[in-house]
């Protein structure tokens, strides 16, 4: 092995340095119960408030609408959960997207099994949901809209501001997930519309098992779980310390630079697209040719497993992804693709491959040079030319 490349940012993130060193005293000296009254409880809810004023300037939100949570999943959970239950007595109708994280798409699965109506809208064969579709699936008993910022596998960057301006006009609750946008692509909550917002810390150099949901002021949403008033009662239980404050340090790391690194990935992962491009038959490139994260690649090779070219990289110290990696120990199709329109036989060739601030042209050159030597010699071995 050469040389170890990560390229799978869009599973999880390396945690910075700095966002450790804010930890680690919540790990130690800080141990203090944030609800206690004492100087060691104080000194925890300092921090735990200062990280929530950084998640909220992040966000250009308030502290107050700031919940923590245990990541994306949950803050996902809680924001459709909370807003059907809050909403029924004026409807049940949802709607949401094929393309949409499991995390939404299984919630609103249990809702349905609850007495809610879900309506999924399509999208374009470069998983764009149209907000005219969205506009035609309205209903006068519709009460929540979810919509993606972006897509976790192809990128693909939602016209959330269109969605949620439609929500608006006809006072229906929208929901955007943006655990994939946030800290590669601006996020503002007033600038998108929305009245909930999910974040993950891990997908932003941050801890694993933290994220947050905002709840803007006046959004008719109502808590899930009972059991304590922490989180001003709508997520109770102790709360996650050291992930919170891990989250804080990397929602202020995130914007900080935000322009500067994405410009640096999207040049990278730009020469890396044309590369493919150019030196390979029978590939697709998946996702939205312009409105994509600046940092996500998608790639089909026609004949070839996406499984079995994952496994030959990472031979190689090359780690990819050969859909979302939260199914990746399944061999199904990946249902964005699917809804996309691509052929179940070319969405399982199919790998994500995915940068982060810490990688270099020489990571891209190894993995291009790898790429092409696993490809030919699969190609070579597979009876499907
Ligand atoms: N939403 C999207 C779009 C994601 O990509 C993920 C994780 O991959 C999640 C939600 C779940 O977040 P977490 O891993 O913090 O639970």
């Amino acid at each position: 092995m050469k040389r170890k490349v990560y390229l799978d940012h869009n599973a999880t993130t390396p945690v910075d340095r700095a966002v450790v060193q804010a930890m680690l005293p919540y790990l130690h000296e800080k141990f203090g119960n944030p609800s206690s009254l004492h100087l060691y409880g104080r000194e925890v809810r300092a921090g735990v408030e200062e990280a929530r004023e950084k998640v909220a300037q992040a966000l250009g939100a308030d502290p107050k609408e700031i919940v923590f949570t245990s990541g994306g999943t949950e803050a996902d959970f809680l924001a459709l959960r909370g807003a059907a239950y809050a909403n029924r007595k004026r409807g049940r109708h949802i709607i949401t997207s094929a393309v949409e994280h499991h995390a939404v798409l299984d919630t609103c699965e249990m809702l349905a099994e609850e007495g809610f109506e879900v309506t999924v809208v399509p999208v374009d064969r470069h998983g764009m949901v149209d907000p005219g579709r969205v506009a035609g699936e309205i209903r006068p008993d519709t009460i929540l809209i979810s919509v993606m910022h972006a897509n976790n596998e192809v990128g693909t960057i939602q016209p959330v501001r269109e969605i949620g301006l439609l929500a608006r006009e006809r006072d229906i609750v929208f929901h955007t997930d943006a655990v994939q946008s946030f800290g590669k692509i601006p996020v503002d909550v007033r600038e998108l519309n929305a009245d909930l917002l999910s974040i993950s810390a891990h997908k932003i150099y941050g801890p694993k098992g933290a994220g947050a949901l905002w709840i803007r002021r006046g959004c008719r949403w109502s808590p899930i779980n009972r059991g304590g008033g922490q989180e001003r009662r709508r997520r109770p239980g102790t709360e996650n310390v050291p992930g919170i404050i891990g989250l804080g340090e990397a929602c202020r790391l995130a914007v900080s630079n935000l322009d500067d690194e994405a410009r640096t990935l999207k040049t990278l992962r730009d020469r890396m697209v044309s590369y493919v491009k150019e030196n390979f038959k029978g590939v697709w490139i998946n996702g939205h040719p312009g409105k994509r994260l600046p940092n996500s690649a998608h790639f089909s090779f026609e004949g070839i497993e996406g499984e079995a070219l994952l496994l030959d990289l990472d031979l190689n110290g090359i780690a990819v992804s050969s859909g979302s990696a939260c199914s990746s120990e399944s061999s199904v199709s990946s249902h964005v693709l699917l809804a996309m329109g691509i052929p179940d036989e070319v969405a399982r060739c199919s790998i994500r491959v995915s940068l982060g601030k810490e990688n270099t042209k020489e990571d891209i050159d190894y993995f291009l040079e790898v790429l092409t030597n696993t490809v030919n010699r699969l190609r070579a071995l597979s009876p499907i030319k």
